[in-house]
């Protein structure tokens, strides 16, 4: 991270240092001022084995990620939203010596029995050394808990730095990149592409504090060149594209939109592309392998596709028998499995989950199934464990069938799962926020529309209604709580 410990508080202005680093709202660093602030943090760290950061969206956990990166001792961001149940869990598990925050957080009780320490984002303290070695690690990051309670992916220094540099050398992303950041830095997504990425080109950026459409408009037309999100703000971005020119002008100015952390529905790409006639680009990753494939910048965008392994990583497709697929038909459905710089080390206290979820020749299990495009371009079907239905002799995805789904008009929000069947093994759910709740669109309507769009065995047997699908803070969809009575 030259950018970090090549500017010292007090160098040459005007130069490298004076640039901007971070903006958290009305408050900003600069390079020298964030180096001068992680310095000072870096001395009260001291020898902790493991530090704790209480992840808001704010300057502080910024500042504190990056003395814990630079002092070389783990850091833990903690999701201040969790449930005392879940906060409870995740420090017995990683058992930090203290924990970082700002002055004016409060902490549930969990934490009230840790040693805290505010962070100082005005102190100065000497520029920092790197003191970090490549497998040393850097983070400890939960995983979002979708499909059981959250793991602690061990990430040494080693997987951070060399997916940021996969991803700079497949988006052309440099120092001259202003990012817009809408999302939590408790995850890898807002935390090591969001936070760390633009940190470790010398570039900037702008954190909306709380993610508008509005605020992303207002940052792209006033220098920001790229934005990160996951779907459900680009699905936001979809609903506003329509009514707000300033939000049009953004977008269409922008050099890269991103989007990650679950599948972009192809019904929203198409109306922003509609709209904008910008592209919204896939990248696909995990906590626990960072960043794997993306599409790159001067690559085609192709709706529903995460693009290309990135630079450095082995990807493979491996069906349930161990076989490799080796045809790039976009039909043979097989596990996404990868090996490379990027992967962590290990689940922390879980010897067992980690080695269940390596192979014997080292390639890591992601649980996500998928196909290849002729070109290579990665298709993503779903994860094997909740959205691969095995139905009258078929495996369908989920995916298809949501984005199917999404595109009949009284349909608000859609995911699809499966449940058992006598004659059929399992069958289609399909589980529905409609447009107007007096008015639903029904079964039969939507079995039609599915068997049009795809094949009549991909129709949906049975349809729920609600009022709102159950999400994490990610805005993923989390197809456990979806279970009727
Ligand atoms: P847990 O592992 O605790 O169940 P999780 O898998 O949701 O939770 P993360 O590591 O945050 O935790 O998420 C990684 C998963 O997100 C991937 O395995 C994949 O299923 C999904 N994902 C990420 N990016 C994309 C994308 N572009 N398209 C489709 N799915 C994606
Ligand atoms: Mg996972």
């Amino acid at each position: 991270f030259p950018a970090l410990t090549d500017s010292p508080a007090g160098s040459t202005a005007g130069g490298p240092a004076d640039r901007p680093a971070l903006r958290f709202g009305e408050r900003s660093l600069t390079y020298a001022q964030l180096a001068a602030a992680a310095g000072a943090l870096t001395g009260r760290i001291g020898e902790a084995t493991r530090v704790a950061v209480w992840a808001t969206p704010t300057l502080e956990t910024a500042v504190a990620v990056v003395a814990a990166l630079l002092a070389g001792v783990p850091a833990v961001p903690l999701n201040p939203r969790s449930g005392e149940r879940e906060l409870g869990h995740i420090l017995s598990d990683s058992a930090p010596g203290l924990v970082l925050t700002a002055p004016d957080d409060q902490l549930p009780a969990p934490l009230r029995d840790l040693a805290r320490v505010d962070v100082d984002v005005h102190a100065t303290g000497p520029a920092p050394e790197d003191r970090a070695a490549d497998e040393d690690p850097a983070l400890i990051v939960y995983t979002s808990g979708t499909t059981g309670p959250p793991k602690g992916a061990v990430l040494p220094r080693r997987a951070v730095a060399s997916t940021l540099d996969a991803l700079a050398d497949a988006w052309q992303w440099t120092g001259d990149d202003v990012l817009v950041h809408g999302l939590p830095l408790f995850h890898v997504h807002g935390l090591v592409l969001g936070v760390l990425g633009p940190l470790r080109r010398g570039g900037s950026v702008r954190h909306l504090g709380r993610f508008t459409t509005q605020g992303v408009a207002r940052e792209l037309n006033t220098g920001a060149t790229m934005l990160f999100g996951v779907p459900t703000m680009y699905h936001r971005i979809a609903e506003a594209v329509t009514s707000d020119p300033d939000l049009v002008t953004a977008l269409a100015g922008a050099r890269l939109l991103v989007s990650g952390s679950a599948a972009l529905p192809v019904h929203d790409h198409g109306r922003i592309a509609t709209s904008t006639g910008r592209r919204v680009i896939e990248r696909y990753g995990m906590t626990e392998t960072l960043m794997n494939t993306a599409v790159r910048a001067d690559g085609e965008a192709r709706p529903g596709t995460v693009g290309v392994p990135l630079p450095g990583v082995e990807l493979r497709l491996v069906e349930d028998d161990g076989t490799q697929i080796t045809a790039y038909d976009g039909e043979t459905v097989g596990e996404i499995q990868v090996r490379g710089p990027n992967v962590f080390t290990e689940y922390l206290n879980r010897p067992d989950a980690t080695a269940a979820a390596f192979t014997a020749d080292g390639f890591f299990r992601t649980g996500d199934m998928a196909v290849r495009d002729p070109d290579g371009y990665v298709r993503i079907v779903g994860r094997k464990a909740t959205d691969l239905i095995k139905s009258g002799g078929y495996k369908i995805g989920a995916g298809e069938i949501e984005n199917a789904l999404l595109e009949h008009p009284g349909v608000r929000e859609a995911a699809v799962t499966g449940e058992p069947d006598a004659d059929l093994g399992e069958r289609i759910v399909a589980w529905i926020v409609p447009d107007d709740p007096q008015a639903p669109p029904t079964l039969d309507e939507l079995a039609d529309h599915v068997a049009e769009r795809l094949a009549p065995h991909k129709r949906p047997r049975v349809v729920h209604h609600l009022d709102a699908l159950p999400r994490n803070d990610m805005g993923k969809i989390m197809k456990r709580a979806l279970t009727h009575d």
